[in-house]
């Protein structure tokens, strides 16, 4: 994965670009509506873990 496009949907990033902190390490998205499903699938790979324990 090339690291100018943006973490949720594989478009090129932009002056727009906003960084998200996921698990620890922060990746780089287009816009607010990609950080924010970022943000919902970690947080349902996490819960998903959690419930596997
Ligand atoms: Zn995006």
């Amino acid at each position: 994965m090339k690291e100018n496009t943006c973490a949720a949907c594989d478009c090129e990033l932009d002056a727009t670009r906003i960084a998200v902190k996921i698990g620890g390490r922060t990746v780089e998205v287009c816009c607010e509506e990609c950080a924010v499903a970022l943000r919902e699938a970690e947080a349902a790979t996490r819960a998903v873990q959690t419930a596997d324990k």
